[in-house]
């Protein structure tokens, strides 16, 4: 009787539909047992039946929600079977509109909010979702009601937020499934008003009822009993169900929708920060109403975070404290030593003729012997012990230190073996305090010295060793006056070019070891080696606080991992909601995501003002701190990271949720 013109094929036919639950273990049944059925463009079809007969499992199938288990499904001429999953959602978005017995209205949410959803999945711009939100909600009579939540609105005014719902992306086909069913009369006829409004404007409404008075409001009314159609009629005798005029505008033709359907589903581009701002705000929502919850999960991450922007921070410190001490004195200074190879053995002595050859050597730019010792220095009533140094007139270029009072001695002085000192900061303080030290005479071991000049303060000091802590006299007077021996205490060499020290080190040990005869009796080091002495203990610090970190971290992923578990399992429904309205798989996933990493960029901007606050503790405690672009930026992706990590498998769980299921759950 259903015989369509050629020209417009049926939007919806179904053909031998089958639906079977259980099998396996738990007893199959069969609640659709072939149905056939097609509905035009324009129609409006009540499907009524007694509560168990199949209606619901059909209209979830007509829908797109659920899949038959056999039969073919032909939406716009196009076999449902074989769409994708973004086709569906595609369909559920922009084709169906839902409107089910319990409203399904997300909980959190406003009702503004809950109508807009549909469109921000189908990536209308805001401004215009936004004004045909406030449209249709003043339509509904709920234009003061936009802001409330679902349970600060009536039962009636649920069903009407819903009914906004499913028409924000056109709703050209409304799917009603008992929607008076949980109304008081009053608020069901305005319902019914308000379908039998949307079918005069062109929409095409399925009704679904189990009582026969709502379904008569329906022009065609199909009856369906233990999952089988028994009747299927027009309430008047109409002449055609495609008679009814259709407002242009307001519905898509079936050539239209089918067009639309083989064509590009994609969501516009821009769609995804609509989309994103609604998952910040929900899952801001969500985190807010479960503080406590969100803190203790939180604990981990912060801990985590805090640790790496310590670690990074002390490490950097002492880094920078490191350098600063290398950059005093060139990182291109080699010190060289006698040595005892074995305890028996007597310590190796460096000889000026050793010297005089290492400064041959092409790698080598200066080679300055030091005859040295820590010894009682004296002047007036005062004494002290510093580092006697005797070298030459190299001494201030090679360890690029300058004199800042008087003089450095000069070359004759070294030819006569005067007896005149250069003095370091600290021998200058502690001797003369405010006093000019300049002509002074100062008796080192009882030999009087007069006092030259004043070395610049270098303060660099490694362990208790202060380098200003130092008296420099000519290399033949501390030969002569002071230690009675002309070999150096130890030599400093300084390589060629900076990067060269390690080269210019083998080339000193071959040498050297030519020159002994094979004896290893000396010693080799440089401030590459002390640094790296420095970084090994640094690393050693390093390794600790990033296992701290890295267990926190776990600790931390595997708490937002349980939380966001959680939080699929209590919103089910709401995860059914929207993949009913339309949402793909992927804004199902990337929403949780966005949950996931917000909860763990919450911890990371808690963990990095912990680590701040820790920062100071440790500078206060006199712990180098430098804290560092790099090290928030570190935390942030390591906070970020573990949210992604840990949040995909719940995430994902959500996406793969079986919307039919989903919805039905509590
Ligand atoms: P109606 O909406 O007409 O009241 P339904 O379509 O909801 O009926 O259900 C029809 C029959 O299918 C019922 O007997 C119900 O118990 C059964 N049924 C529905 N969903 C499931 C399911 N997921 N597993 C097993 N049986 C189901
Ligand atoms: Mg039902």
């Amino acid at each position: 009787m259903n015989n369509p013109p050629v020209n417009n094929p049926a939007l919806i036919e179904l053909q031998g539909i089958r639906k079977r639950y259980g099998g396996g273990d738990s007893p199959s049944i069969e609640v659709l047992k072939g149905v056939s059925l097609r509905i035009h463009a324009g129609e409006f079809v009540a499907i009524v039946g007694a509560s168990g007969s199949g209606k619901s499992t059909l209209m979830n199938i007509l829908g797109c929600l659920d899949r038959p288990s056999a039969g073919s499904y032909r939406f716009a001429g196009h076999d449902v079977a074989a769409l994708g999953h973004d086709e569906l959602a595609w369909l559920r978005r922009e084709a169906f509109g839902f409107v089910f017995q319990g409203y399904h209205l997300i909980p959190s949410a406003s009702a503004r909010e809950n109508v807009e959803m549909p469109a921000i999945y189908a990536g209308t711009p805001a401004p215009q979702r936004a004004a045909r939100t406030q449209a249709l909600l003043e339509r509904l009579g709920l234009g003061q009601r936009t802001a409330n939540r679902p349970h600060q609105l009536s039962g009636g005014q649920q069903q009407r937020v819903s009914i906004a719902r499913a028409l924000v992306n056109g709703g050209h086909i409304i799917l009603a499934d008992e929607p008076t069913g949980a109304l008081d009369s009053h608020s069901g006829a305005q319902v019914m008003a308000l379908l039998d409004e949307l079918a005069a404007e062109g929409h095409v409404i399925i009704l679904i009822t189990h009582d026969r008075q709502v379904a008569e409001r329906a022009e065609r009314i199909i009856e369906i009993h233990d999952g089988e159609i028994i009747s299927d009629r027009p309430r008047r005798a109409l002449a055609a169900p495609l008679a009814r005029t259709q407002l242009p505008g307001t519905e898509l033709s079936t050539i239209e929708l089918a067009r639309r359907l083989s064509g590009d589903h994609a969501v516009p581009s821009g769609a995804w920060l609509g989309e994103l701002r609604e998952a910040w705000r929900g899952a801001w929502r969500v985190m807010w109403s479960n503080r406590l919850r969100t803190a203790l999960t939180l604990l981990g991450i912060v801990i985590g975070v805090a640790s790496v922007v310590v670690m990074l921070a002390v490490g950097e410190g002492s880094k920078r404290q490191v350098m600063a001490q290398m950059g005093a004195f060139g990182s291109n200074i080699i010190y060289l030593s006698g040595y005892a190879p074995n305890p028996r053995a007597p310590q190796g002595v460096v000889s000026l003729d050793d010297v005089a050859a290492i400064a041959t050597l092409p790698q080598v730019k200066k080679a300055m012997p030091v005859n040295g010792a820590e010894l009682t220095v004296r002047y007036a009533n005062l004494d002290m012990q510093a580092y006697v140094g005797g070298n030459n007139t190299d001494f201030p270029r090679i360890l690029n230190w300058p004199v800042v009072q008087g003089s450095y001695f000069t070359a004759q002085d070294e030819a006569r073996a005067a007896t005149v000192a250069v003095i370091g900061d600290r021998v200058r303080r502690t001797l003369f305090g405010a006093a000019d030290p300049i002509g002074r005479y100062l008796l080192i071991e009882n030999v009087p010295f007069q006092v030259v000049g004043v070395l610049a303060a270098k303060g660099a000091s490694s362990g208790d060793k202060d380098a200003d802590n130092r008296i420099a006299i000519p290399y033949s007077a501390a030969s002569i006056r002071l230690f009675g021996k002309a070999e150096p205490e130890y030599v400093i060499i300084a390589a060629a070019e900076g990067g060269q020290v390690q080269r210019a080190g083998a080339a000193i040990e071959q040498l050297m070891l030519q020159l002994h005869r094979g004896q290893h009796d000396f010693e080799l080091t440089n401030n590459a080696a002390m640094i790296e002495a420095e970084a090994r203990t640094q690393n050693t610090l390093s390794l600790m606080l990033g296992a701290i970190a890295a267990i926190s971290l776990l600790v931390g992923g595997i708490g937002v991992m349980n939380v966001m578990l959680m939080t699929v399992r209590e919103r089910t429904r709401e995860i059914g909601i929207r993949v009913a309205v339309g949402a793909r798989q992927r804004d199902i996933l990337r929403q949780f995501l966005t949950e996931a990493s917000l909860l763990s960029l919450v911890g990371g901007v808690t963990g990095v003002i912990l680590a701040l606050g820790v920062g100071i503790g440790l500078h206060l405690a006199g712990v180098t701190v430098a804290f560092t672009a790099a090290a928030a930026v570190g935390a942030f992706a390591c906070a970020l990271l573990t949210g992604l990590v840990f949040g995909f498998m719940p995430a994902r769980q959500a996406a793969r949720l079986d919307p039919v299921a989903a919805l039905a759950s509590q």
